[in-house]
Protein backbone atom coordinates (compact mmCIF):
# COMPACT_ATOMS: atom_id res chain seq x y z
CA UNK A 1 0.00 0.00 0.00
CA UNK A 2 1.32 3.78 -0.65
CA UNK A 3 1.50 6.56 1.79
CA UNK A 4 -0.98 9.13 1.38
CA UNK A 5 0.94 12.65 1.06
CA UNK A 6 -1.60 15.75 0.03
CA UNK A 7 -4.03 12.80 -0.23
CA UNK A 8 -2.60 11.57 -3.21
CA UNK A 9 -1.28 8.03 -3.19
CA UNK A 10 2.86 8.61 -3.21
CA UNK A 11 5.08 5.82 -4.43
CA UNK A 12 8.60 7.26 -5.29
CA UNK A 13 10.32 4.59 -7.44
CA UNK A 14 13.58 4.50 -5.29
CA UNK A 15 11.62 3.75 -2.38
CA UNK A 16 12.37 0.55 -0.21
CA UNK A 17 9.59 -1.18 1.67
CA UNK A 18 9.00 -2.10 5.18
CA UNK A 19 6.59 -5.39 4.59
CA UNK A 20 3.64 -6.21 7.06
CA UNK A 21 2.88 -9.55 7.99
CA UNK A 22 0.22 -11.30 10.15
CA UNK A 23 1.64 -12.23 13.23
CA UNK A 24 -0.35 -15.22 13.64
CA UNK A 25 0.97 -16.64 10.83
CA UNK A 26 3.95 -15.03 9.33
CA UNK A 27 2.14 -14.32 6.36
CA UNK A 28 3.03 -11.38 3.77
CA UNK A 29 -0.21 -9.45 4.28
CA UNK A 30 0.93 -6.12 2.02
CA UNK A 31 3.90 -3.46 1.97
CA UNK A 32 4.21 0.05 2.98
CA UNK A 33 6.89 2.88 1.48
CA UNK A 34 9.43 3.50 4.18
CA UNK A 35 9.73 6.75 4.07
CA UNK A 36 12.15 9.66 4.46
CA UNK A 37 12.73 12.70 5.47
CA UNK A 38 12.15 14.08 2.23
CA UNK A 39 8.60 12.29 2.37
CA UNK A 40 7.95 14.11 5.76
CA UNK A 41 8.86 17.31 4.44
CA UNK A 42 6.56 16.84 1.06
CA UNK A 43 3.80 15.90 3.94
CA UNK A 44 4.24 19.22 6.23
CA UNK A 45 4.41 21.01 3.49
CA UNK A 46 1.39 19.50 1.72
CA UNK A 47 -0.49 20.32 4.88
CA UNK A 48 0.59 23.61 5.41
CA UNK A 49 -0.61 24.18 2.26
CA UNK A 50 -4.08 22.88 2.95
CA UNK A 51 -4.35 24.36 5.84
CA UNK A 52 -5.49 28.08 5.36
CA UNK A 53 -8.55 26.02 3.09
CA UNK A 54 -9.36 24.00 6.42
CA UNK A 55 -9.47 26.21 9.20
CA UNK A 56 -11.51 28.79 6.87
CA UNK A 57 -14.26 26.29 6.63
CA UNK A 58 -16.95 26.73 9.43
CA UNK A 59 -16.99 24.15 12.14
CA UNK A 60 -20.03 22.63 11.31
CA UNK A 61 -18.93 21.88 7.16
CA UNK A 62 -15.55 20.28 9.10
CA UNK A 63 -17.86 18.10 11.43
CA UNK A 64 -19.97 17.25 8.17
CA UNK A 65 -16.59 15.94 6.58
CA UNK A 66 -16.01 13.21 9.66
CA UNK A 67 -19.74 12.24 9.90
CA UNK A 68 -19.40 11.14 6.39
CA UNK A 69 -15.83 9.36 7.13
CA UNK A 70 -18.23 7.63 10.12
CA UNK A 71 -20.85 6.24 7.80
CA UNK A 72 -18.18 5.25 5.32
CA UNK A 73 -16.12 3.09 7.96
CA UNK A 74 -19.21 1.60 8.98
CA UNK A 75 -20.14 1.03 5.72
CA UNK A 76 -16.52 -0.91 5.70
CA UNK A 77 -15.92 -2.36 8.89
CA UNK A 78 -15.75 -5.85 7.92
CA UNK A 79 -12.92 -5.46 5.39
CA UNK A 80 -10.91 -2.70 7.75
CA UNK A 81 -11.43 -5.52 11.00
CA UNK A 82 -10.38 -8.03 8.52
CA UNK A 83 -7.08 -5.59 7.46
CA UNK A 84 -6.67 -4.97 11.34
CA UNK A 85 -6.60 -8.73 12.68
CA UNK A 86 -3.95 -9.23 10.13
CA UNK A 87 -1.49 -6.78 10.76
CA UNK A 88 -2.28 -6.64 14.21
CA UNK A 89 -2.87 -10.06 15.45
CA UNK A 90 -6.26 -9.40 17.60
CA UNK A 91 -9.75 -11.37 17.43
CA UNK A 92 -11.98 -10.32 14.55
CA UNK A 93 -14.36 -9.37 17.31
CA UNK A 94 -12.01 -6.85 18.77
CA UNK A 95 -10.97 -5.24 15.65
CA UNK A 96 -14.32 -4.77 14.62
CA UNK A 97 -14.75 -2.88 18.04
CA UNK A 98 -12.12 -0.90 17.25
CA UNK A 99 -13.01 -0.01 13.93
CA UNK A 100 -16.69 0.93 15.26
CA UNK A 101 -15.02 2.62 17.65
CA UNK A 102 -12.78 5.05 15.55
CA UNK A 103 -16.42 6.00 13.71
CA UNK A 104 -17.74 6.53 17.07
CA UNK A 105 -15.18 8.88 17.73
CA UNK A 106 -15.71 11.10 14.20
CA UNK A 107 -19.60 11.30 15.63
CA UNK A 108 -18.62 12.31 18.45
CA UNK A 109 -16.57 15.14 17.51
CA UNK A 110 -19.20 15.88 14.76
CA UNK A 111 -22.06 16.41 17.09
CA UNK A 112 -19.85 18.65 19.29
CA UNK A 113 -19.34 20.63 16.20
CA UNK A 114 -21.82 23.12 17.12
CA UNK A 115 -20.84 23.63 20.97
CA UNK A 116 -19.84 27.34 21.51
CA UNK A 117 -16.22 27.84 21.94
CA UNK A 118 -14.15 30.63 23.22
CA UNK A 119 -15.26 33.12 25.68
CA UNK A 120 -16.13 36.85 26.59
CA UNK A 121 -14.72 39.13 29.17
CA UNK A 122 -16.13 42.26 30.36
CA UNK A 123 -14.11 44.79 32.25
CA UNK A 124 -16.26 47.42 33.33
CA UNK A 125 -14.87 50.87 31.66
CA UNK A 126 -11.59 49.62 30.70
CA UNK A 127 -13.25 47.65 27.67
CA UNK A 128 -14.55 44.16 26.77
CA UNK A 129 -12.98 40.71 24.92
CA UNK A 130 -13.96 38.46 22.72
CA UNK A 131 -11.44 35.46 23.62
CA UNK A 132 -11.92 33.38 20.00
CA UNK A 133 -10.22 29.56 19.79
CA UNK A 134 -7.77 29.03 16.47
CA UNK A 135 -6.19 25.85 15.23
CA UNK A 136 -2.59 25.63 15.56
CA UNK A 137 -1.56 25.11 12.02
CA UNK A 138 0.27 21.65 11.04
CA UNK A 139 -0.47 19.37 13.89
CA UNK A 140 0.94 15.07 14.18
CA UNK A 141 0.14 12.32 15.19
CA UNK A 142 2.18 9.40 15.99
CA UNK A 143 0.61 6.05 16.20
CA UNK A 144 1.80 2.60 18.32
CA UNK A 145 0.16 -0.54 17.00
CA UNK A 146 -1.72 -1.78 19.56
CA UNK A 147 -4.64 -0.12 19.27
CA UNK A 148 -3.81 1.72 15.70
CA UNK A 149 -7.55 2.36 14.46
CA UNK A 150 -8.96 3.79 17.93
CA UNK A 151 -5.61 6.07 18.77
CA UNK A 152 -6.36 7.43 15.23
CA UNK A 153 -9.57 8.51 15.95
CA UNK A 154 -8.78 9.73 19.18
CA UNK A 155 -6.10 11.95 17.50
CA UNK A 156 -7.47 12.61 13.88
CA UNK A 157 -11.34 13.38 15.51
CA UNK A 158 -10.32 16.55 17.48
CA UNK A 159 -7.39 17.82 15.53
CA UNK A 160 -9.56 18.26 12.39
CA UNK A 161 -12.53 19.85 13.58
CA UNK A 162 -10.65 22.02 15.20
CA UNK A 163 -9.40 23.15 11.57
CA UNK A 164 -6.04 21.85 11.84
CA UNK A 165 -4.24 19.84 9.45
CA UNK A 166 -2.18 16.99 9.82
CA UNK A 167 0.23 14.82 9.36
CA UNK A 168 0.40 11.51 10.58
CA UNK A 169 2.50 8.26 11.18
CA UNK A 170 1.11 5.14 11.73
CA UNK A 171 3.93 1.97 13.93
CA UNK A 172 5.48 -0.02 11.00
CA UNK A 173 3.94 -3.53 12.08
CA UNK A 174 0.62 -2.01 11.73
CA UNK A 175 0.25 0.86 8.79
CA UNK A 176 -2.78 -0.77 6.81
CA UNK A 177 -5.59 0.67 8.38
CA UNK A 178 -5.05 3.59 9.10
CA UNK A 179 -3.86 4.53 5.82
CA UNK A 180 -7.26 2.69 4.23
CA UNK A 181 -9.33 5.37 6.93
CA UNK A 182 -7.12 8.11 5.85
CA UNK A 183 -8.43 7.01 2.54
CA UNK A 184 -11.77 6.98 3.71
CA UNK A 185 -11.88 10.62 5.26
CA UNK A 186 -10.48 11.59 1.67
CA UNK A 187 -13.90 10.14 0.20
CA UNK A 188 -15.59 11.85 2.89
CA UNK A 189 -14.27 15.29 2.14
CA UNK A 190 -11.48 16.27 3.25
CA UNK A 191 -9.78 18.88 1.13
CA UNK A 192 -6.54 17.55 -0.61
CA UNK A 193 -3.41 17.87 2.03
CA UNK A 194 -5.22 18.21 4.72
CA UNK A 195 -4.07 14.87 6.31
CA UNK A 196 -1.20 13.22 5.10
CA UNK A 197 0.41 9.78 6.22
CA UNK A 198 3.95 8.80 6.20
CA UNK A 199 4.90 5.44 6.79
CA UNK A 200 8.44 4.78 7.70
CA UNK A 201 10.80 4.33 11.24
CA UNK A 202 10.36 5.92 14.16
CA UNK A 203 13.94 6.82 14.29
CA UNK A 204 13.76 8.87 11.22
CA UNK A 205 9.92 9.64 10.26
CA UNK A 206 8.89 9.99 13.44
CA UNK A 207 12.13 12.49 14.64
CA UNK A 208 12.17 14.08 11.47
CA UNK A 209 8.05 15.24 12.10
CA UNK A 210 9.48 16.42 15.76
CA UNK A 211 11.83 18.10 14.20
CA UNK A 212 9.76 20.02 11.75
CA UNK A 213 9.60 24.00 12.77
CA UNK A 214 6.83 24.43 10.68
CA UNK A 215 5.02 21.13 13.01
CA UNK A 216 3.23 22.98 15.67
CA UNK A 217 1.59 20.32 17.60
CA UNK A 218 2.86 16.72 18.61
CA UNK A 219 0.17 14.42 19.64
CA UNK A 220 2.36 10.71 20.43
CA UNK A 221 1.08 7.61 21.79
CA UNK A 222 3.72 5.07 22.86
CA UNK A 223 6.47 4.03 25.18
CA UNK A 224 7.77 6.19 27.80
CA UNK A 225 11.45 6.38 27.19
CA UNK A 226 9.73 7.28 23.09
CA UNK A 227 7.93 9.93 24.97
CA UNK A 228 11.11 11.63 26.91
CA UNK A 229 12.96 11.57 23.40
CA UNK A 230 9.91 13.52 21.65
CA UNK A 231 10.04 15.86 24.57
CA UNK A 232 13.14 16.98 24.41
CA UNK A 233 13.32 16.94 20.57
CA UNK A 234 9.85 19.07 20.68
CA UNK A 235 11.06 21.78 22.74
CA UNK A 236 13.91 23.54 20.45
CA UNK A 237 10.50 25.06 18.72
CA UNK A 238 8.09 25.21 21.83
CA UNK A 239 6.00 22.71 20.42
CA UNK A 240 2.31 21.68 22.00
CA UNK A 241 2.57 18.15 23.05
CA UNK A 242 0.07 15.36 24.22
CA UNK A 243 1.91 12.30 25.54
CA UNK A 244 0.10 9.48 26.26
CA UNK A 245 2.17 6.61 27.52
CA UNK A 246 2.61 3.89 29.53
CA UNK A 247 0.37 2.59 32.56
CA UNK A 248 0.49 -0.25 35.75
CA UNK A 249 -2.91 -0.39 36.16
CA UNK A 250 -4.01 -1.59 39.59
CA UNK A 251 -7.41 -3.29 40.05
CA UNK A 252 -8.52 -3.56 43.60
CA UNK A 253 -11.50 -6.13 44.54
CA UNK A 254 -12.93 -5.44 47.96
CA UNK A 255 -14.48 -8.46 49.74
CA UNK A 256 -18.04 -6.88 49.22
CA UNK A 257 -17.29 -6.53 45.17
CA UNK A 258 -19.71 -9.04 43.04
CA UNK A 259 -16.96 -11.59 42.65
CA UNK A 260 -18.53 -13.39 39.12
CA UNK A 261 -18.56 -9.58 37.56
CA UNK A 262 -14.79 -8.66 39.30
CA UNK A 263 -13.71 -11.94 37.25
CA UNK A 264 -15.08 -11.27 34.36
CA UNK A 265 -13.76 -7.58 34.43
CA UNK A 266 -10.11 -8.89 35.33
CA UNK A 267 -10.13 -11.45 32.37
CA UNK A 268 -11.03 -9.02 30.11
CA UNK A 269 -9.36 -6.13 31.45
CA UNK A 270 -5.97 -8.21 31.19
CA UNK A 271 -6.25 -10.26 28.23
CA UNK A 272 -8.07 -8.00 25.48
CA UNK A 273 -6.09 -7.67 23.13
CA UNK A 274 -3.64 -10.35 24.52
CA UNK A 275 -2.90 -7.68 27.39
CA UNK A 276 -1.51 -4.96 25.01
CA UNK A 277 -3.23 -2.01 26.11
CA UNK A 278 -2.27 1.24 28.06
CA UNK A 279 -4.72 0.88 30.42
CA UNK A 280 -5.35 -3.05 30.72
CA UNK A 281 -5.50 -4.57 34.50
CA UNK A 282 -1.77 -4.92 35.07
CA UNK A 283 -1.84 -5.76 39.08
CA UNK A 284 -4.55 -7.16 40.66
CA UNK A 285 -5.17 -6.46 43.98
CA UNK A 286 -7.00 -9.05 45.84
CA UNK A 287 -8.98 -8.64 49.62
CA UNK A 288 -7.50 -11.87 51.50
CA UNK A 289 -10.92 -12.97 52.61
CA UNK A 290 -11.88 -13.41 48.73
CA UNK A 291 -8.37 -14.05 46.77
CA UNK A 292 -8.72 -18.18 47.02
CA UNK A 293 -12.31 -17.67 45.54
CA UNK A 294 -11.34 -15.28 42.89
CA UNK A 295 -8.24 -17.03 41.97
CA UNK A 296 -10.04 -20.63 41.91
CA UNK A 297 -13.06 -18.98 39.31
CA UNK A 298 -9.87 -16.75 37.30
CA UNK A 299 -7.49 -19.39 36.80
CA UNK A 300 -11.05 -21.74 35.37
CA UNK A 301 -11.59 -19.12 33.01
CA UNK A 302 -7.66 -18.05 31.98
CA UNK A 303 -6.80 -21.72 31.41
CA UNK A 304 -9.93 -21.65 29.42
CA UNK A 305 -9.04 -19.09 26.67
CA UNK A 306 -8.92 -20.24 23.59
CA UNK A 307 -5.62 -18.90 21.93
CA UNK A 308 -5.30 -18.95 18.01
CA UNK A 309 -5.63 -16.77 14.88
CA UNK A 310 -7.59 -13.50 15.50
CA UNK A 311 -9.40 -14.29 11.99
CA UNK A 312 -10.84 -17.72 13.26
CA UNK A 313 -14.05 -17.35 14.87
CA UNK A 314 -14.02 -18.69 18.37
CA UNK A 315 -10.80 -17.38 19.25
CA UNK A 316 -10.86 -14.96 22.49
CA UNK A 317 -6.94 -14.10 22.08
CA UNK A 318 -4.68 -14.00 19.21
CA UNK A 319 -0.86 -13.74 19.05
CA UNK A 320 1.30 -10.79 20.14
CA UNK A 321 2.20 -8.69 17.98
CA UNK A 322 5.91 -9.34 16.90
CA UNK A 323 8.62 -11.27 17.68
CA UNK A 324 10.17 -8.37 19.93
CA UNK A 325 6.95 -8.33 22.23
CA UNK A 326 6.97 -12.57 22.49
CA UNK A 327 10.46 -12.41 23.34
CA UNK A 328 10.28 -9.67 25.65
CA UNK A 329 6.88 -11.57 27.93
CA UNK A 330 9.16 -14.57 27.74
CA UNK A 331 12.41 -13.07 29.27
CA UNK A 332 10.14 -10.94 32.28
CA UNK A 333 8.32 -14.34 33.07
CA UNK A 334 11.88 -16.39 32.84
CA UNK A 335 13.19 -13.71 35.01
CA UNK A 336 10.67 -13.63 37.57
CA UNK A 337 10.68 -17.37 37.99
CA UNK A 338 14.59 -17.28 38.33
CA UNK A 339 14.71 -14.93 40.62
CA UNK A 340 11.62 -16.83 42.60
CA UNK A 341 9.62 -13.22 42.41
CA UNK A 342 6.62 -14.92 42.03
CA UNK A 343 4.25 -18.59 41.17
CA UNK A 344 3.21 -19.39 38.07
CA UNK A 345 -1.04 -20.47 38.48
CA UNK A 346 -1.55 -20.64 34.89
CA UNK A 347 0.06 -20.33 31.76
CA UNK A 348 3.74 -19.16 31.92
CA UNK A 349 4.95 -20.27 28.31
CA UNK A 350 5.18 -19.66 24.88
CA UNK A 351 2.53 -21.67 23.13
CA UNK A 352 3.84 -24.75 21.23
CA UNK A 353 2.76 -26.68 18.59
CA UNK A 354 1.94 -26.39 14.67
CA UNK A 355 -0.58 -24.51 14.40
CA UNK A 356 1.39 -21.91 16.82
CA UNK A 357 4.65 -21.95 15.71
CA UNK A 358 4.43 -19.55 12.73
CA UNK A 359 3.25 -16.96 15.13
CA UNK A 360 4.12 -15.00 18.47
CA UNK A 361 1.46 -16.53 20.77
CA UNK A 362 1.83 -16.82 24.62
CA UNK A 363 -0.25 -18.38 27.24
CA UNK A 364 -2.29 -16.25 29.13
CA UNK A 365 -0.54 -16.39 32.40
CA UNK A 366 -1.18 -15.93 36.23
CA UNK A 367 1.67 -15.25 38.58
CA UNK A 368 0.55 -15.31 42.24
CA UNK A 369 2.82 -15.15 45.57
CA UNK A 370 4.43 -11.84 43.44
CA UNK A 371 6.86 -10.05 45.62
CA UNK A 372 6.77 -6.65 46.88
CA UNK A 373 9.79 -5.43 44.55
CA UNK A 374 8.77 -8.00 41.81
CA UNK A 375 9.92 -6.63 38.21
CA UNK A 376 6.52 -7.59 37.05
CA UNK A 377 5.14 -4.69 39.37
CA UNK A 378 7.26 -2.12 39.00
CA UNK A 379 7.53 -2.22 34.99
CA UNK A 380 4.74 -1.89 32.28
CA UNK A 381 3.96 -5.37 31.33
CA UNK A 382 2.32 -4.96 27.96
CA UNK A 383 1.82 -8.94 27.57
CA UNK A 384 -1.21 -11.41 28.76
CA UNK A 385 0.59 -11.56 31.78
CA UNK A 386 -1.48 -10.72 35.59
CA UNK A 387 0.55 -10.72 38.84
CA UNK A 388 -1.72 -10.97 41.98
CA UNK A 389 -1.33 -9.73 45.06
CA UNK A 390 -3.03 -10.40 48.43
CA UNK A 391 -3.73 -7.39 50.89
CA UNK A 392 -5.43 -7.36 54.34
CA UNK A 393 -7.49 -4.29 53.63
CA UNK A 394 -8.26 -0.71 51.15
CA UNK A 395 -5.51 1.19 53.09
CA UNK A 396 -2.69 -1.50 52.03
CA UNK A 397 -4.29 -1.59 48.38
CA UNK A 398 -4.07 1.71 48.06
CA UNK A 399 -0.38 2.05 49.49
CA UNK A 400 0.21 -1.11 46.89
CA UNK A 401 -1.36 0.94 43.76
CA UNK A 402 0.05 3.84 44.17
CA UNK A 403 3.23 2.34 44.14
CA UNK A 404 3.82 3.02 40.80
CA UNK A 405 6.05 5.24 38.46
CA UNK A 406 2.69 5.21 36.43
CA UNK A 407 -0.43 6.46 36.65
CA UNK A 408 -3.46 6.17 33.80
CA UNK A 409 -6.47 4.10 35.47
CA UNK A 410 -7.32 2.34 38.49
CA UNK A 411 -10.54 0.15 39.26
CA UNK A 412 -11.95 -0.70 42.56
CA UNK A 413 -14.76 -3.26 42.60
CA UNK A 414 -17.21 -2.72 45.67
CA UNK A 415 -20.43 -1.97 46.71
CA UNK A 416 -19.66 0.61 49.50
CA UNK A 417 -19.72 3.76 48.59
CA UNK A 418 -16.94 4.95 51.07
CA UNK A 419 -14.70 2.72 50.21
CA UNK A 420 -15.20 4.45 46.22
CA UNK A 421 -14.89 8.04 47.93
CA UNK A 422 -11.78 6.89 49.43
CA UNK A 423 -9.91 5.25 46.17
CA UNK A 424 -11.32 8.10 43.93
CA UNK A 425 -9.48 10.77 46.53
CA UNK A 426 -6.35 8.59 47.23
CA UNK A 427 -5.23 6.78 44.01
CA UNK A 428 -3.42 8.83 41.50
CA UNK A 429 -4.03 8.26 38.34
CA UNK A 430 -6.42 10.02 35.40
CA UNK A 431 -9.13 7.62 35.48
CA UNK A 432 -10.54 5.60 38.62
CA UNK A 433 -13.21 3.26 37.28
CA UNK A 434 -15.70 1.47 39.77
CA UNK A 435 -17.00 -2.10 38.99
CA UNK A 436 -15.92 -2.10 35.48
CA UNK A 437 -12.10 -1.11 33.30
CA UNK A 438 -10.84 -0.33 30.40
CA UNK A 439 -13.84 1.27 29.00
CA UNK A 440 -12.79 4.68 27.18
CA UNK A 441 -15.92 6.21 25.32
CA UNK A 442 -15.17 9.48 23.64
CA UNK A 443 -16.60 11.70 25.26
CA UNK A 444 -14.60 10.72 28.27
CA UNK A 445 -11.18 12.91 29.15
CA UNK A 446 -8.40 10.37 28.82
CA UNK A 447 -4.66 9.83 30.11
CA UNK A 448 -2.59 9.89 32.91
CA UNK A 449 -0.43 11.02 35.29
CA UNK A 450 2.93 10.51 36.41
CA UNK A 451 4.95 9.07 33.66
CA UNK A 452 1.90 7.93 31.92
CA UNK A 453 1.91 11.19 30.04
CA UNK A 454 0.26 14.76 30.25
CA UNK A 455 -2.21 16.35 28.34
CA UNK A 456 -5.70 14.06 27.78
CA UNK A 457 -8.00 12.96 25.05
CA UNK A 458 -11.30 12.52 24.46
CA UNK A 459 -14.11 14.31 25.28
CA UNK A 460 -14.66 18.52 24.49
CA UNK A 461 -11.64 19.40 26.20
CA UNK A 462 -9.12 17.40 24.15
CA UNK A 463 -10.16 20.48 21.55
CA UNK A 464 -8.80 22.68 23.27
CA UNK A 465 -5.42 21.04 23.25
CA UNK A 466 -5.58 21.52 19.05
CA UNK A 467 -6.45 25.11 19.28
CA UNK A 468 -4.86 28.36 21.05
CA UNK A 469 -6.59 31.47 22.60
CA UNK A 470 -6.94 34.97 20.63
CA UNK A 471 -8.33 37.49 22.12
CA UNK A 472 -9.30 40.50 20.62
CA UNK A 473 -9.63 43.28 22.93
CA UNK A 474 -12.06 46.34 22.90
CA UNK A 475 -11.45 49.71 24.39
CA UNK A 476 -14.40 51.55 24.13
P1 LIG B 1 6.86 3.11 20.63
O1 LIG B 1 7.18 4.31 21.44
O2 LIG B 1 7.93 2.17 20.31
O3 LIG B 1 6.25 3.55 19.22
C1 LIG B 1 5.12 4.39 19.11
C2 LIG B 1 5.23 5.20 17.83
O4 LIG B 1 6.33 6.10 17.96
C3 LIG B 1 5.50 4.36 16.57
O5 LIG B 1 4.81 4.93 15.49
C4 LIG B 1 7.00 4.52 16.39
O6 LIG B 1 7.41 4.32 15.07
C5 LIG B 1 7.20 5.97 16.83
N1 LIG B 1 8.56 6.29 17.27
C6 LIG B 1 9.50 5.45 17.77
N2 LIG B 1 10.63 6.14 18.03
C7 LIG B 1 10.41 7.43 17.68
C8 LIG B 1 11.20 8.62 17.72
N3 LIG B 1 12.46 8.62 18.15
N4 LIG B 1 10.65 9.77 17.30
C9 LIG B 1 9.36 9.79 16.88
N5 LIG B 1 8.57 8.71 16.81
C10 LIG B 1 9.09 7.53 17.21
O7 LIG B 1 5.65 2.41 21.38
P2 LIG B 1 4.90 1.07 20.96
O8 LIG B 1 5.76 -0.07 21.37
O9 LIG B 1 4.44 1.18 19.55
O10 LIG B 1 3.59 1.14 21.88
C11 LIG B 1 3.51 0.51 23.13
C12 LIG B 1 3.51 1.55 24.24
O11 LIG B 1 2.47 2.49 24.01
C13 LIG B 1 3.19 0.97 25.60
O12 LIG B 1 4.08 1.51 26.56
C14 LIG B 1 1.79 1.43 25.91
O13 LIG B 1 1.45 1.53 27.26
C15 LIG B 1 1.76 2.74 25.22
N6 LIG B 1 0.39 3.14 24.92
C16 LIG B 1 -0.13 4.18 25.63
C17 LIG B 1 -1.43 4.58 25.40
C18 LIG B 1 -2.02 5.73 26.16
O14 LIG B 1 -2.98 6.30 25.67
N7 LIG B 1 -1.48 6.11 27.30
C19 LIG B 1 -2.20 3.94 24.44
C20 LIG B 1 -1.64 2.88 23.74
C21 LIG B 1 -0.33 2.49 23.98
Amino acid sequence: MDMLINGIAATAADKTWIEVTNPATGEYVDRVPRGSEEDVNAAVEAADAAFGVWSEKTTRDRGLVLYRAAELIRRDHKDLAEILTREQGKPIRESTDEVRGCANIFEYYASIAGLPAGETVTLGKAGDCLVTRVPLGVCAAIIPWNMPVLIMGWKAGPALLAGNSLVLKPASTTPLTNLRIAGLLKDAGLPHGVLNVVTGPGETVGAALVKHPRVKKISFTGDCATGHRIREMAQDHLKTLTLELGGSDPMIVMADADIPKAVEGALRGRFYNAGQICTAVKRLYLHEKIAEEFMRLLTAKVEGLSVGNGLSPGTDMGPLNSAEQLGRISSVIHETTEREEGTIRAGGCPLTGSAYEKGFFYTPTLITDVAPDAALLSNEIFGPVLPVVTVPDLGAAIREANHSKYGLGASVWTKDLATVKQVYQEVNAGIIWVNRHLTVPPEVPFGGTKESGMGRENGSKALDSYTQTKTLYLGW
